[in-house]
């Protein structure tokens, strides 16, 4: 199955107040205090209808307990499987730690916009993600891996805290078999760690880039991003050519409630996924 169109949207048929009956057919303990949930939706109908893009988010909804965004992290060749890497960090995260499989969840979404998958053929992409970040790109990366999303040269930054916390160790052979150049490094390693130590600008630096022809995609703790952002800048990359995809609290994920309200942006409508220009000057804005 090849992607829905290479726009920077998709929908399933539904309203998107509408929650849908799924279950947890799945559960992988990724590392400490997160765990990602393959999902099924109930309904046939459903399981056919919905469609996403790398980068779209759903909110999962646990009744009684409340509704959170979550990133797709599974590819969109398998829409009616959908799964989600999740922390324990509140409510409904909380929930979902103690939930097994079988239990029911409810799926609202895809909500957002997407990573520009129609702009990276014969661009050099470089991923860069921090942390839980790596989440929302992992949709992307499978479809750069199986080669459903072309690209001249996928480049991949992931760092975190400690080794232990590399997210989705076991892909990474593959992710690299396929082409793409896979670079992990940790703050702090530990003593059978080999790679190397620091931040993920430290690799961005030694990256071969050909800045007129790199193509920027971002994920991860603000400061995290700000930093390679401005570094990328430095080296001439054009600012059309980052994306960032920002995280904010939000409720409605449909532009009522205003929690995600970023300047005049909202989040949860005309992100998660936003070019460099459009938002700079609220990122240098603290507490925005
Ligand atoms: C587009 C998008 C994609 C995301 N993707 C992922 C993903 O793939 N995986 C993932 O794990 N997370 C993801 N998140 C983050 C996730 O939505 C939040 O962490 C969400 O708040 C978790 O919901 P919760 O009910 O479990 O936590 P909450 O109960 O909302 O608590 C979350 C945090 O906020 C603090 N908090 C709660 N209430 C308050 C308050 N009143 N005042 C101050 N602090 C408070 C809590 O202490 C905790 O640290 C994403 C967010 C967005 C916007």
């Amino acid at each position: 199955m090849t992607l829905a169109s290479p726009t920077s949207t998709a929908r399933g048929t539904t309203d998107p107040w509408t929650s849908h009956a799924a279950r947890i057919v799945g559960i992988t303990e990724e590392i400490a205090g997160v765990r990602s949930y393959d999902l099924l939706f109930s309904d046939q109908g459903q399981r056919l209808a919905y469609r996403f893009l790398p980068g779209q988010f759903n909110m999962l909804h646990l009744p009684g307990i409340g509704e959170a965004a979550i990133s797709i992290s599974s590819s969109p060749a398998r829409p009616d499987q959908l799964t989600h890497t999740v922390r324990a960090v509140g409510n409904v995260t909380d929930a979902l730690a103690r939930a097994s499989v079988g239990d029911a969840v409810l799926v609202r979404g895809p909500f957002g916009n997407a990573w520009p998958v129609d702009r990276l053929d014969q661009r050099d992409v470089v991923l860069v993600a921090g942390g839980l970040g790596l989440a929302s790109q992992r949709a992307l990366i499978v479809e750069l891996a199986r080669g459903a999303i072309p690209c001249r040269r996928a480049t991949l930054l992931h760092g975190s805290k400690h080794p232990a916390d590399l997210l989705y160790q076991q892909e990474y052979a593959g992710w690299q078999a396929s082409g793409i150049d896979v670079h992990l490094i940790v703050n702090t390693p530990s003593p059978e760690w080999t790679g190397p130590v620091g931040l993920v600008t430290d690799i961005f630096k030694t990256l071969p880039l050909v800045p007129a022809e790199t193509t920027l995609l971002c994920c991860g703790p603000d400061r995290m991003m700000t930093a390679v952002a401005e570094l990328a800048l430095k080296q001439g990359i054009s600012p059309a050519e980052i994306y960032l995809s920002l995280e904010r609290n939000m409720s409605c994920a449909v532009a009522h409630c205003g929690l995600c309200q970023f300047g005049p942006l909202f989040v949860c409508r005309d992100g998660p996924v936003f070019r460099h220009d459009q938002i700079a000057r609220f990122l240098a804005v603290p507490q925005l």
